[in-house]
């Protein structure tokens, strides 16, 4: 009976006339797709994309070399090195993100204790070169440096401040 009962329903093309009705059903309602890259979609305060290293508003670095995130990057993408400056002040001689190795768990930011190192909004980056995914503390800096406005405004959205 069954065996009927599908001859019948492909012989009056029954499949294709319900994909037909669902297409149908939606010809004329919103459109859900975006045409990317002139349309972009919505980006939540808290996304993670590329990194950026933050500066206090008089231009220091707020980083203090505590190796936190180095310690908590699950991926070990995280490089740091540190010595103290002649003012007894503790900072990184080298702070490098790989960012092949990084699965943006967002981890390195959580355990910041001085909102130094951050992911931004930034999802639209690739690279050229071997060696161009090491994301230096020049390129981490110059990237906090450029979107600092954006940072400060989403870490006041995270705190529900805004
Ligand atoms: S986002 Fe996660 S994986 Fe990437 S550097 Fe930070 S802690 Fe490591
Ligand atoms: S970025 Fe933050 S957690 Fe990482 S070493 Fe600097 S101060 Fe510590």
């Amino acid at each position: 009976m069954k065996t009927v009962i599908n001859y019948i329903r492909s012989l009056f093309l029954f499949e294709l006339l319900r994909g037909l009705t669902l297409t149908g059903r939606y010809m004329w309602t919103k459109s859900f797709t975006l045409q990317y890259p002139e349309e972009k979609a919505p980006v939540s305060p808290r996304f993670r994309g590329l990194h950026a290293l933050r500066r206090y508003p008089n231009g220091e670095e707020r980083c203090i070399a505590c190796k936190l995130c180095e310690a908590v990057c699950p991926a070990l993408a995280i490089t740091i090195e540190a010595e103290p400056r002649s003012d007894g002040s503790r900072r990184t001689t080298r702070y490098d993100i790989d960012l092949f190795k990084c699965i943006f768990c967002g981890f390195c930011e959580e355990s910041c204790p001085v909102d130094s190192i951050v992911e931004t909004r930034v999802y639209e980056y690739h690279f050229e070169q071997r060696g161009e995914q090491i994301m230096t503390k020049e390129k981490l800096l110059a990237i906090g440096d450029k979107y600092e406005e954006q940072l400060a405004e989403d870490r006041l959205a995270q705190a529900g401040v805004r």
